[in-house]
């Protein structure tokens, strides 16, 4: 279905491995993507997604020395481009999924003129950090308090650190963080890691690294930077003080779906709901990644799903394409190639698509 420049055929919202991979599949398959990539920023929700916050990536296939995930994600984008798909440095400010053809709007737009409409939507906004709630967590963000090692680490040469959480992520952070840190505490709230066996062995075997277990952190102290952090012990209520001049914040992370309430079924979780791989219950809407996915949440996983929103994608506008010429043929009433419900058939496989 040819792409009019006034209705897009595929808008992909967010760009990391599940956004760029469905970029790649529907460049490939001719249907000009269009991107909106988010904007910067100093969270997980940003262009390239949470692989942009981290170091080195050892569980991708085809990297048999590993990558670090920035360059894996520039990489990513620059097969997107290759294939024609256009990406935009921007963020979807409202969606009406319901409409047809789908109505999307950016900042600024007209509430009667959405900048960008389109015959199918590919959700592929990722989850973001999770932080403590603390009084003063807000306030000392960027000031000696973080959810991005890679990013700020380098601000920390020789001091001391405190990173909390008990999973991969935190120790991740934590064992980057020894490259600048003089040394860094683990604060987590049981006596146990959630995370890999490997990453604990590389933790507990690294000399700079100590845990402060059964202990939650009730709030972060300074006035203009970190300070230190009051501590609770969750067994003997014990309250004590621990100087940081960093507290790097790794609890894990919650699905970028606000912009969707209301619209797609979610999840207690706020996770949004598929079926039949990659379909929401809207007709032309899919959602791939980490918006989707609370159980894997891998990159490779992430990059799979988005593999498979990009040919659902594809089948759905070939129904529709195949749907208005029968249409056309029979003198009936030609579908708009904008139904507002299922195409009446499916394809079976994307010819263009793979
Ligand atoms: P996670 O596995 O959900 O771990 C979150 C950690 O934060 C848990 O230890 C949890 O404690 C703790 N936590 C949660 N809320 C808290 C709160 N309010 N206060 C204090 N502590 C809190 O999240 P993740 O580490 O971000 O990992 C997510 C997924 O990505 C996992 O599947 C992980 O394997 C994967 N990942 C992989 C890599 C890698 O392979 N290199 C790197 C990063 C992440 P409890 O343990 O008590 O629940």
């Amino acid at each position: 279905m040819s792409d009019d420049g006034n209705v897009r055929n595929v808008v992909i919202l967010g760009s990391g491995p599940a956004g760029l991979t469905s970029a790649i599949y529907t460049a490939r398959g001719d249907l000009s993507p269009l991107v909106l990539e988010g904007e910067p920023s100093s969270t997980s929700d940003q262009p390239g997604g949470q692989l942009m916050l981290t170091t080195e990536v050892e569980n991708f296939p085809g990297f048999a020395t590993g990558v670090m995930g920035p360059a894996l994600m520039t990489e990513m984008r620059e097969q997107a481009l290759r294939f024609g798909a256009e990406i935009r440095t921007e963020k979807a400010a409202r969606v009406d999924l319901e409409s047809s053809p789908i109505r999307v709007w950016l900042a600024g737009d007209p509430d009667d003129a959405p900048s960008i409409l389109a015959r199918t939507v590919i959700v592929a906004t990722g989850a973001r950090s999770l932080m403590l709630g603390l009084p003063n967590e807000a306030r000392l963000l960027g000031y000696g308090v973080s959810t991005c090692a890679t990013c700020d680490g380098f601000f920390f040469r020789d001091k001391t650190i405190a990173v909390v959480g008990g999973g991969d992520s935190a120790l991740e952070e934590a064992l980057f963080l020894t490259k600048f840190a003089s040394s860094v505490t683990i604060v987590h709230r049981r006596d146990s890691l959630r995370a890999s066996k490997i990453m604990q062995d590389r933790a507990f075997a690294n000399e700079k690294i100590r845990f402060a277990w059964n202990s939650v952190v009730e709030d972060v102290v300074g006035g203009t930077t970190v300070e230190h952090l009051r501590l609770r012990n969750v067994l003997t209520g014990e309250l004590s003080t621990l100087d940081v001049s960093g507290l790097f914040v790794a609890i894990g992370h919650a699905p970028n779906t606000d912009l969707f309430k209301g619209q797609l079924e979610m999840d207690p979780a706020g996770y949004l709901v598929t079926h039949d791989g990659t379909k929401t219950a809207l007709p032309g809407v899919f959602a791939c990644g980490d918006v989707q996915d609370h159980v894997y949440r891998q990159a490779v996983t992430a990059a799979g799903s988005g593999c498979m929103a990009a040919i659902d994608a594809e089948r759905y506008l070939a129904a529709l394409e195949h749907a208005a010429s029968v249409g056309e043929a029979t003198g009936g009433t030609s579908p708009s190639g904008l139904a507002a419900s299922a195409p009446p058939s499916l394809p079976t496989a994307g010819a263009t698509i793979g």
